[in-house]
């Protein structure tokens, strides 16, 4: 067993910048891929739409006639493509509102779409949804720096929103891979979880308020700022997390945390799950109130890492690796709560090597790496994503309960990373090309086992279109009911992102 953590990461490969062009074979339309999905009874667009359009945001409509869609219409996986031929991209929520009013008139279904990281099919057309997209509202409205809340449109790009924060010591609750391309529109739509939620909690906890449109154009503002108001029903919920189905989210009030003084990163290497259980129980108890991110990758994720992005490892090849990341206002005391923690894993013989980052640049590299491994994984060919909340004693059993028969199938890898702190594990199995084949042997099994052992089928990336069927297994058939009679309140057209979360009738 060696007893190495250096105080710095020197052998870690420099992180290549290039972006992953996507391969050129276009993604089948997803109305052919699950054929039983049948168009609503909805108006088709017409050059009379097209010229209404036009008219409410001039020079800001795209269409299949001159414009390439394509990046509109397929989701960031490559799993699902739509079918429309018009892209609308508003400036203001006035223009949203008027396009929504126009297309509850028309009975136009609408897909609303930020920055199109989605993964689970929300965020794309499932026929010929007209495509809303949020990209050109990126206005900061204000930064309150006493009180820590930042007032920004929903098209905002969470990552440069967090390079603005950090100029005021500031920063977003929230931080996920995706956080380069994703809007803070989107993130509150799907209530996004990401690396830090152990610590900063939910964008339910951390959306102050908001502004969104209804699908009749009525303009609701619930933009509240404060951290306490108690009047009444607490609106703004009701679009955290609903996907686009009850509104169009045009303007948010985000709660920031002050930047912490000293982080401190640890990469560490484990021979079996029963030590990463241990060790995240230890990790608690020895770093509590500064652990702010608990994170898992097992071997075959940081095989892909390797393989598939030409990166290094910090450590030999290990069955499990954890990232463990602290925050907190003195560098000293963050130092010594590590050591001890380090030094009691290391003794036991739950960890069998690790390294400590403090180096702002290495920490980022490092973190990379787990950022990193949904792309990684896609580059296999094609990949089956589940996102799952499971008791922490069974979060790493679906990878055992499914790997020998998804292997015999034809899969490449079947394995596992997460938010080990959160108890949410994110199963993926990769093959070269789609196989219904190798879907079966998944669906709904794996949503039959997760629901057996009382865990949820979406921890944070929602139930979208590939979920909507399997929501039972999470949800009551009472609980399903009301969600089914608020739709009917806020959209009684059903025109708001149709065929997405609500299962079929
Ligand atoms: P989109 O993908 O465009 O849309 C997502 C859903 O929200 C759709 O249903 C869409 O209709 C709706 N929507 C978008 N904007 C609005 C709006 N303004 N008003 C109403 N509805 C809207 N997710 C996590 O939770 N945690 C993670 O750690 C995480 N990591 C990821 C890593 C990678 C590499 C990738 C590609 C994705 C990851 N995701 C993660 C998923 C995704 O990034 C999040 O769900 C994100 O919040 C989506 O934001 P978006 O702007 O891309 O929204």
């Amino acid at each position: 067993m060696q007893r190495i953590y250096s105080s710095s990461l020197q052998k870690i490969n420099q992180i290549s910048q290039k972006c992953w062009k996507s391969t050129s074979t276009r993604v089948e339309l997803t109305q052919v891929r699950y054929p039983k999905l049948k168009r609503g009874n909805y108006s088709v667009i017409s050059d009379k739409h097209i010229s209404t359009f036009e008219k409410i945001i001039p020079g800001r409509v795209l269409t299949s006639a001159t414009d390439d869609l394509e990046s509109f219409n397929t989701d960031w996986l490559r799993t699902a493509r739509g079918n429309s031929s018009v892209v609308l991209k508003p400036k203001s929520t006035e223009e949203v509102s008027e396009i929504l009013k126009f297309c509850n008139q028309e009975r136009l279904a609408v897909c609303p779409q930020g920055g199109n990281t989605g993964l689970v099919a929300g965020s794309v057309p499932v026929f010929d949804e007209v495509i809303l997209n949020l990209s050109l509202m990126r206005k900061i409205e204000s930064i309150d720096t006493a009180s820590g809340v930042i007032v920004c449109e929903a098209g905002c790009i969470l990552e440069e929103l967090d390079n603005v924060l950090r100029e005021k010591d500031l920063m977003m609750p929230l931080d996920l891979g995706a956080k380069g391309s994703c809007q803070i529109g989107g993130n509150v739509s799907t209530n996004a979880g990401g690396l830090r939620l152990l610590r900063y909690g939910s964008m339910h906890a951390n959306t102050l308020g908001l502004i969104a449109v209804k699908a009749d154009g009525t303009v609701v503002d619930a933009l509240n700022c404060l951290k306490k108001d108690n009047t009444g029903y607490a609106l703004h919920h009701l679009f955290v997390g609903s996907e686009g189905t009850l509104g169009v989210v045009t303007k948010v009030a985000i709660q920031c945390p002050r930047v912490p003084q000293a982080v401190s990163l640890m990469f560490l290497g484990l021979s079996d799950f029963a030590s990463v259980m241990e060790t995240t129980q230890r990790a608690k108890g020895f770093l509590g109130e500064i652990l702010s991110s608990c994170e898992l990758m097992d071997l075959e994720c940081a095989d892909a890492v390797v393989q598939n992005m030409k990166l290094k490892l910090p450590l030999e090849r290990m069955p499990f690796y954890m990232l463990l990341e602290t925050s907190g206002s003195n560098a000293a005391h963050d130092e010594e709560k590590l050591n001890a923690f380090l030094e009691a894993v290391m003794n036991q013989g739950l960890v069998m090597d690790g390294t400590v980052i403090t180096e702002p640049s290495r920490l980022k590299a490092v973190w990379h790496l787990r950022e990193c491994i949904a792309e990684a994984l896609l580059r296999d060919g094609y990949v089956y994503k589940y996102d799952v909340t499971l008791p922490a004693q069974k979060f790493y059993d679906l990878v055992p309960f499914f790997n020998d028969k998804l292997k015999e199938a034809g899969a490449l890898r079947c394995c596992a990373f997460g938010h080990l702190g959160d108890g949410n594990v994110h199963f993926n199995v990769t093959s070269t090309e789609f196989s219904y084949k190798l879907l079966g042997l998944i669906e709904p099994s794996i949503y039959e086992w997760t629901s057996k052992h009382r865990g949820s089928i979406s921890a944070e990336h929602g139930i979208g279109l590939k979920k909507r069927d399997f929501l039972k297994f999470s949800k009551t058939a009472e609980a399903i009911e009301m969600m089914r009679d608020i739709k009917q309140v806020m959209d009684p057209n059903g025109i708001l992102n149709p065929y997405k979360v609500l299962p079929a009738i």
